[in-house]
């Protein structure tokens, strides 16, 4: 099979090149590198069934003949993380929308049908009530947060292109809304909070919770996320659908800082942090974000294999053999 990875470099992209290399399929990936970053790949490129092309997904002229190529799209080209979205609000709207409609036009025009996963988030859902998001909640943005939520809006425009190209251009297309992924290879760089609290851990440097640590979230490992998704892209009751994809054990940024400097014997001690020095400014967060996983469950009978625990264990691990290489 041929595999197209838009945003390839990205850490769930390095995941699903390495997952599909591995069972010997044709890997092509494209990054323009400002959140993806190639060290995240370099240990796959001299593989033959490895391509690289370091582009722009609004510009590169040979976007249509690789979309033709291609037998699976997981377009995963995007401006992401809150960092980002905060400093770049332009950006994300003007890069994450055209790109996605760039590609799905590309795979209308190219007289086939490629197998196409399109990255959503969980940041569409906003808010919430305090329930487990399920795909079939009403989005409700709020006025009075301005580009807090660009990123969630063009992940909504996203969606609502993926959708419609299914219905007018019969594509086989599933929409992906992440929740939050962890593993291997993920950057704190951007904000993502469980490798910045590893790596604080393993220098005995503070773990910075931010507010006062009781909002929660559920992190699913990236491998256990990238074998829910070939079985998405394997199953026909998936086109035309929106899907939650993560997992439902449920955490607070206490119990998560907590847990890792334990599980580290780290001597950091944990500080809170204001939203405001955090981010620069007044943030909204989200308190509670929690999959409701039916549709996971139902669409790819999948079990998870990874604990949190697990997970946490390696990257501890990976944490320290870095420092020990520098
Ligand atoms: N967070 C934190 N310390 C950090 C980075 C993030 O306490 O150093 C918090 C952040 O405010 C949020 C949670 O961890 O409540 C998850 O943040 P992340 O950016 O990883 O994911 P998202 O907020 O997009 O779910």
């Amino acid at each position: 099979m041929h595999v197209l990875i838009t945003g390839g470099c990205g850490f769930i992209g390095s995941h699903i090149a390495e997952y599909h290399m591995d069972k010997g399929d044709v890997v092509h990936l494209i990054d323009d590198l400002s959140t993806g970053n190639f060290d995240n790949v370099e240990q796959f490129k001299d593989r033959p069934n490895f391509r690289f092309n370091q582009v722009d997904i609004l510009t590169w002229p040979e976007l249509e003949r690789t979309v033709a190529w291609a037998d699976r799209i997981y377009h995963m080209a995007a401006v992401v993380g809150v960092y980002r979205v905060m400093a770049e609000p332009i950006k994300v709207l003007s890069t994450n929308i055209p790109g996605c409609e760039r590609l799905l036009r590309a795979a209308a025009n190219s007289g086939w049908k490629p197998r196409i996963l399109i990255a959503s988030s969980s940041e569409v859902y906003g808010q919430g009530q305090g329930q487990a998001f399920a795909e079939t909640d009403n989005i409700i943005i709020e006025s009075a947060a301005h580009y807090r939520w660009n990123y969630a809006i063009s992940k909504i425009a996203d969606e609502a292109f993926g959708l419609s190209y299914a219905q007018s251009a019969h594509l086989p297309i599933t929409l992906i809304r992440f929740f939050n992924t962890v593993g291997p290879r993920q950057s704190g760089r951007y904000g993502m909070v469980l490798p910045r609290f590893v790596e604080q851990a393993v220098a005995n440097q503070p773990l910075t919770v931010y507010g006062d640590g009781e909002q929660t979230r559920c992190f699913c490992d990236v491998r256990d996320t990238v074998q829910a998704l070939d079985r998405l892209a394997n199953s026909q009751e998936s086109i035309q659908e929106i899907v939650n994809v993560g997992n439902d054990r449920e955490i607070s940024m206490n119990e998560l800082a907590q847990m890792v400097k334990t599980m580290s014997n780290s001597k950091s001690e944990i500080v809170h942090i204001p939203y405001e020095e955090a981010y620069g400014e007044v943030f909204l967060d989200i308190q509670r974000r929690k999959p409701n996983l039916e549709k996971f469950y139902r669409l790819t009978g999948y079990h998870h294999q990874w604990s949190l625990e697990a997970t946490i264990t390696d990257l501890i691990e990976l944490a320290r053999r870095k420092i020990k290489q520098s």
